[in-house]
């Protein structure tokens, strides 16, 4: 075990980026504009989350209840749900108080938003009663964001597309804020889910880090190593939004049905980046564990020198993905990645949905992308952006103009980071239509 401490230490700094792929809203607009499935289904009508939670308070019980032994009986490394945390349904009870029995229930942060808004369509952009970030999210806004958000009240009429597209970016929003015990929230102590495994626990953001990456495919030794790598629940909340969603829709409450589904496809676009999905991307689990040994004889170099490589590779790559689908919105010029997103050919070509497709074939296929990636973003990218510890995230970031910096580089480097890009965007694409396709299956009435 004293070996294993510091070990966390190595993992955590490595994973204190929870994020991935910037905004999902982004990339999911592209993902479903061409879906008939999305696009073709009826407007919906907002209602607001205690509403539905009303109407459905014995069909939420029942479901909750099969969650539960669902996760049991399928994920390694499952805390228990505390009894004392189950749905029961109580019609006599407030609306608040429903509520936050829900919240709790799902074990998510009992003061997420759950607003009534949109995420605007930089390629759509439309004008409205815009939301502050702190009405929609429980955390601090990201210097530099761009996310605009429009308000709606209940009974409003909104496209699925919109309602889809925004949830996906839902869960950045905190809904996995400080859920550990070691954590200092007042919640963290009674969901049972344990000390945070991974992710520094004393950084607000990447408290969330255990439930929207997760490290299914890494070696024997590695997990014998750190067994704690297994802990986390991705599975987990991308499980309970889908069979959510597919109650939404099942029981009539079509609004409900879109943005759950979009909540939980947002943990499997998570695990198609492949620094979400892959431990240390490029590197092989003897050099993580030479690291280690070294640093513990009072050689810490070699492990510094990974862990920042790492969190300023995952960085970089969110970073121009992000930068290159908001200038292509701004000139209303598509690249190979809008191409990319919403090109439904390869849809078919990944087997039907079901409870083995996020680890056999989304994880599968990102921890495979993830060498070559590093390598990539290693070529393009100017070598100190990556490996300088004095470049901070902070305000350098926040001024940082990378599609400008690249082109004074060399072109083939940056084209084959393109080219990775896109088929990584139509990974993104393909898996969160076939996700889609699962949760619309299930959604039919029994
Ligand atoms: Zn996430």
């Amino acid at each position: 075990m004293r070996f294993l401490r510091p070990l966390v230490l190595l993992l955590g700094l490595a994973c204190a980026q929870a994020h991935a792929w910037g905004n999902h809203s982004l990339a999911a607009y592209r993902a479903f504009e061409r879906m008939p499935e999305v696009v073709n289904a009826s407007t919906v009508t907002v209602e607001p989350l205690e509403t539905f939670l009303r109407a459905e308070e014995g069909t939420l019980e029942a479901l909750l209840a099969s969650q539960e032994a669902w996760a049991l009986a399928h994920l390694e490394k499952y805390p228990p749900r505390p009894a004392e945390l189950a749905f029961t349904a109580d019609p006599a009870r407030s609306d608040e108080v429903r509520r936050l029995a829900f919240l709790m229930a799902l074990r998510v942060a009992p003061n997420s938003k759950f607003a009534l808004y949109f995420q605007v369509d930089p390629w759509n952009p439309l004008s409205g009663a815009a939301l502050p970030h702190a009405a929609v999210s429980n955390l601090p806004e990201l210097p530099g964001s761009s996310d605009k958000y429009l308000a709606l009240k209940a009974g409003d009429q909104i496209p699925p597309l919109s309602v889809l597209a925004s949830a996906t970016e839902e869960p950045d929003n905190g809904l996995d804020y400080k859920l550990w015990e070691d954590n200092l929230s007042d919640w963290g102590g009674i969901y049972g889910f344990g000390t945070q495994p991974f992710g520094n626990p004393a950084l607000a953001y990447s408290s969330q880090a255990p439930f929207h990456m997760a490290f299914l495919h890494e070696s024997r030794m590695l997990y014998l190593a750190a067994p704690f790598i297994q802990r986390s629940f991705l599975l987990l909340r991308s499980h309970q939004f889908s069979t959510l969603a597919s109650l939404a829709f099942r029981t009539g409450h079509a609004y409900w049905g879109w943005r759950f589904a979009g909540l939980s496809l947002h943990y499997l676009q998570d695990l198609t980046q492949p620094y979400n999905a892959s431990l240390a991307p490029g590197q092989s689990s003897t050099k993580l564990l030479s690291a280690q040994a070294l640093s513990l004889v009072g050689m810490p170099g070699m492990k510094s020198d990974l862990r920042l490589l790492i969190a300023k590779s995952h960085r970089m790559l969110d970073r121009y993905q992000t930068e290159l689908m908001l200038r292509a919105a701004a000139r209303q010029q598509e690249t190979g990645l809008e191409k990319a997103l919403h090109n439904l050919d390869r849809d078919r070509s990944y087997p039907d949905w079901s409870d083995h497709y996020l680890r056999d074939v989304v994880s599968t296929q990102a921890v495979r992308a993830a060498a070559p990636l590093a390598q990539a973003l290693m070529s393009a990218m100017p070598p100190a952006y990556l490996l300088d510890p004095d470049l901070d995230f902070g305000a350098w970031e926040a001024d940082l103009r990378l599609l400008d910096e690249l082109s004074k580089r060399e072109g083939s480097e940056r084209a084959r980071l393109d080219t990775l890009l896109a088929e990584l965007m139509g990974n993104f694409g393909a898996h969160s239509r076939n996700g889609l396709r699962g949760i619309l299956r299930d959604s039919s009435p029994l």
